[in-house]
């Protein structure tokens, strides 16, 4: 059933990326396979996944010895200092960094073992009361600040859309995130590359191909519907 409904949201893409002329190959696909037990996780790899997507830190450290060494570990949940030190070296990317503070404890720790951190700006771009993230206006000095952690690099940004039961209802937040990600682009900071734009999950994510996204984070599309319990 994982095969099926991968093949399913990659057919999806192919043509999100026809109607709106982009590459295939510049989208990546992660599968958010949070609360999913492994079995189901190694389907999705069997069927050629190798992104996967995951909100909590202990999930990513129980998961991740049993599962191939070659998947690639995002971390796209909302990130507490305390579990900085444990998942630096698991993820390839932390889309979540939504506070100057946290990009510190990020370099402290990567000091301390001599790593390289990926990591993504978590924006706000509805302002919604509810969501982490820095409101677009903060973002520039906010990378500003971020680009100075020599251990820490800025790859693009994340935003996490409202719920809605259309997706042409989140078209404008991905535009504007599209545009910000641009205007980013051109300021060329150091030691800060716009590259990847993560943003588009289940409901919306053709819509968010066909307005720039670089990185979808599909879940129910792909696991199907998970428990209310242990949902963030
Ligand atoms: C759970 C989650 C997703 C996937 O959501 P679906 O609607 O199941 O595709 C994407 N991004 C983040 C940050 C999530 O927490």
């Amino acid at each position: 059933m994982v095969q099926e409904q991968l093949e399913e949201v990659r057919q999806n893409i192919r043509n999100a990326c026809e109607r709106s002329g982009r590459k295939v190959e510049d989208v990546t696909l992660i599968a958010v396979s949070k609360t999913k037990p492994v079995p189901m996780l190694q389907e999705a790899y069997d069927a050629g996944a190798r992104d996967f997507g995951e909100n909590k830190v202990q999930e990513i450290l129980e998961k991740e010895p049993q599962l191939p060494s070659d998947i690639r570990w995002h971390m796209i949940g909302h990130l507490q200092k305390n579990k900085v030190r444990q998942v630096i070296d698991k993820a390839v990317l932390i889309h979540s960094v939504d506070t100057v503070g946290l990009a510190e404890q990020i370099e402290k720790e990567a000091v301390k073992r001599d790593l390289d951190v990926s990591i993504l700006l978590e924006v706000n771009v509805a302002g919604e009361e509810s969501k982490f993230g820095f409101a677009p206006e903060e973002v520039e000095e906010a990378a500003r600040e971020i680009a100075k952690y020599p251990h820490v690099h800025i790859q693009g940004l994340m935003t996490i859309a409202p719920f809605v039961e259309n997706s042409e209802e989140n078209r404008g937040v991905f535009k504007k995130l599209y545009e910000l990600y641009v205007d980013m682009k051109r300021k060329n900071i150091d030691n800060v590359t716009m590259n990847v734009l993560s943003m588009g999950m289940t409901g919306d994510y053709q819509t968010a191909i066909e307005e720039g996204a670089t990185m979808v984070r599909v879940g129910t599309g792909i696991f199907g519907t998970r428990a209310k319990i242990g949902e963030k």
